[in-house]
């Protein structure tokens, strides 16, 4: 069976290989005709994607996927047809992806702003993966601002100094919220990469409470028999069972573009969820207050 609908993509927009127009280019050339673009808290590539979709016939649906953080783990919150250019949700989405996506090199920004030379290049090498202030603190102690670590803290990047960048946490709800104010589709990300089922099963009547509309049902790589039980999970809370590849390039999820089948029935439900809400003044959000830290 050929597939034609994709609900779950990356590009360079967030952690993706490609740009959002190379993206819809390599989905018009396997047959795709509905794509979901929804990178790591950014909407940054919806404006090329729409553009480059109209001119492939392409259905583009705009979206999101949101990190939340919960006990054990993460938990992913996809947003769909979203009012993205509405201008709170984009202020709170810059304060997000300053804190949390850019924390480490915001903090550069605010140092090289105030002369000190410490360079974001230097700091991933010194990170050798998701950098955290005290990469930034042991590059400026190599770079001689500092003796030790501590007083990186205190004088640079503590609280209450310049290059201080707050840390925020949403929590699934939160994100729910926060899909609501642009009049978004809120959808459980990949359920089965939460830590459990169960914990999936005890969050569901909170989260749908808050305003929670699907599950993602068929996802990537799950098996007939998981995505069983999530449709039938879904059915018992009225979610749309929805799905997509959650592909980032060649080789890094298992799943290739368009390779899981996705029912059409998908985006029609969240297609008529979306034109109830639409044109509509949204709830409004507000950021919860960010982590206390030294
Ligand atoms: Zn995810
Ligand atoms: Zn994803």
């Amino acid at each position: 069976m050929l597939n034609y609908i994709d609900l779950h993509t990356h590009s360079t927009a967030s952690d993706g290989i490609y740009a959002p127009a190379e993206l819809l280019q390599r989905a018009k050339d396997i047959g795709l005709r509905i794509v979901a673009l929804t990178d790591h808290d950014s909407t940054g590539g919806l404006q090329e994607a729409v553009q480059e979709a109209g001119k492939l016939d392409i259905d583009l649906i705009p979206g999101i996927e949101i990190n939340t953080d919960v006990a054990g783990g993460e938990v992913h919150v996809l947003g769909y047809f979203l009012e993205y250019e509405r201008p709170a949700f984009q202020d709170v989405l810059k304060v997000l992806r300053d804190a949390r996506v850019r924390r480490g090199q915001r903090m550069v920004e605010l140092l090289n702003e105030q002369g000190i030379a410490v360079s974001w290049e230097r700091v991933r090498e010194i990170a050798r993966g998701s950098v955290g202030r005290p990469h930034v603190a042991r590059a400026l102690m190599e770079a001689g601002y500092v003796q030790s670590i501590g007083e990186a803290f205190d004088k640079y990047i503590g609280k209450g100094c310049y290059a201080y960048v707050p840390r925020y946490k949403l929590t699934p709800v939160d994100a729910v919220h926060f899909i609501a104010s642009a009049n978004g589709l809120p959808v459980i990300a990949h359920p089965l990469e939460l830590p459990g089922l169960e914990e999936l099963r005890n969050w569901l009547p909170e989260l749908c409470d808050a305003g929670m509309v699907g599950l993602e049902t068929y996802y990537g790589p799950y098996t007939d028999e998981e995505v069983q039980v999530l449709r039938a999970l879904a059915e018992t809370y009225h979610l749309i069972s929805t799905g997509g590849s959650d592909f980032h390039g060649p080789g890094i999820h298992p799943t290739p573009l368009g390779g899981r089948h996705v029912p059409f029935e998908a985006v029609e439900r969240l297609k008529a969820g979306a034109a109830k809400r639409h044109g509509k003044t949204p709830p409004s959000f507000e950021l919860p207050p960010p982590v206390e830290e030294k």
